[in-house]
């Protein structure tokens, strides 16, 4: 479907087509009509199917036409800083011939980022795309003038009730007008959401588009190893192909240092990002990896959902993840638009049991790959086993999953 057949503003047309888009897809085909007629919305899908967007294009037609001067008109609520700069990027290119005015409103910056976002939040933005906390900490003090707030979005809500931010957001309902237009955007739906749901949308439409399966075109292998030769196979494969931009996923902070601590003494171009780094430290790497100065970043959980670098080849999860959930979005990292990617999982012997479970939501075992000779003897591929005897195989290295970290 052409984006012209929505009946949308000329000037957000004019934003479409420049940022590249030609025709909708599955999810904006049907949720831009949703939001258009002024209904609420609850939405499974997932980051990669063009959600942002789905969400972003109509309320910018609607507030064209309806926007109140000097005040909050849209509020984005989402994870974490990341997808808020993100999805301003978004923004910022699809509304750039029109007027409406946009900023994104997250923690971690100095000062003067603080007090940017309090005279934007005091003369009033369009659209205002935040993180819980911080957007909490501007309306503490009394400026956020949301009196005329037309529409509340929730992005990636069932991730923000895993962080712990249900109290946040319904405090920031509390500041909202009780006449609004509600949309919630999820990967998954547990009952937290649809009870979050309940409480806060007026019959909603719903829609579901999460797949929660990768896309087809990715290349899945597994590789069956001991803790001890992972790094090894990570700096075997980084050599082998011929990789231009790698994402390597660690479900540690002490295993992203210690990876990444490696390859740069191999003489690697990579870097980490995880949260003890700086917010400043943090958008450095991200944007010389998106301009592809550098070309391998190895990166905790906080980068397998919502974030948008296009044209990552190969996905490498170095821990097994922790859920069905998160292999899909860490791996649904490559093969972003029309392109192939690779991914590959390490599994060492403790991570069996978690990986089955991974497979059995995907509907189909992953490939497991040949270790090459030279990394010597490798463990059974033997998960039943291994679920039966927990903890029997107790290896030093420590690499494996254990619980949400990021
Ligand atoms: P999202 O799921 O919103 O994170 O979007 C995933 C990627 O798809 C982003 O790079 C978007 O810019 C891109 N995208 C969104 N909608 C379209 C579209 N209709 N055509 C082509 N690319 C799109």
């Amino acid at each position: 479907m052409k984006f012209t057949e929505f009946g949308l503003n000329e000037s957000l047309i004019e934003g479409i087509e420049a940022t590249g888009y030609e025709t909708a897809t599955p999810v904006q085909e049907k949720v831009i009509p949703i939001i258009l007629s002024g209904q609420d919305l609850i939405a499974s899908a997932q980051t990669g199917t063009g959600k942002t967007a789905a969400f972003l294009l109509p309320v910018i037609h609607k507030l064209i036409q309806s926007k109140i001067e000097d005040q909050v008109n849209a509020l984005v609520i989402v994870p974490t800083r990341e997808l808020a700069v993100q999805i301003a990027q978004n923004l910022e290119g699809l509304s750039y011939f029109t007027s409406i005015s946009s900023i994104a409103v997250y923690g971690g910056g100095d000062g003067s980022s603080f007090s940017n976002e309090k005279q934007a939040l005091s003369h009033g933005a369009d659209i205002v795309i935040c993180t819980p906390g911080r957007m909490i900490a501007h309306l503490n003090m009394g400026y956020v003038k949301l009196q005329g707030l037309q529409y509340l979005i929730l992005d990636e809500a069932d991730r923000m009730l895993d962080m712990g931010f249900y109290d946040d957001i319904m405090k920031i309902i509390s500041y909202l007008p009780a006449k609004r237009q509600n949309l919630l955007f999820s990967a998954t739906m547990p009952f937290k959401i649809r009870d979050l749901a309940k409480k806060i949308l007026h019959e909603p439409a719903e829609i579901n588009i999460a797949i929660s399966k990768p896309p087809e075109r990715i290349v899945q292998e597994a590789f069956v190893v001991y803790d001890t030769q992972k790094i090894p196979l990570v700096k075997f494969l980084l050599s082998s192909g011929n990789f231009k931009s790698v994402l390597i996923f660690c479900s540690k902070k002490n295993n992203v240092k210690q990876l990444t601590r490696e390859l740069k003494h191999a003489r690697f171009s990579a870097e980490e990002i995880h949260s003890d780094l700086e917010q400043a430290a943090r958008e450095e790497v991200l944007l010389a990896f998106k301009n592809r100065r550098l070309k391998i970043l190895v990166a905790t959980d906080i980068l397998s959902r919502g974030i948008d670098i296009d044209n990552i080849d190969l996905v490498i999860n170095y821990d097994v993840p922790n859920d069905g959930e998160d292999y899909v979005h860490r791996i649904g990292r490559t093969a972003r638009a029309e392109t192939d990617g690779v991914a590959y999982t390490f599994i060492s012997e403790k991570e069996q049991g978690k990986f089955m479970t991974i497979e059995k939501l995907l509907g189909k075992p992953v490939t497991k790959a040949k270790v090459p000779q030279q990394f010597g003897p490798t463990p059974d591929y033997d998960p039943r086993k291994q679920r039966a005897a927990p903890g029997r195989h107790s290896h030093s290295g420590g690499h494996s999953g254990g619980g949400r970290r990021r």
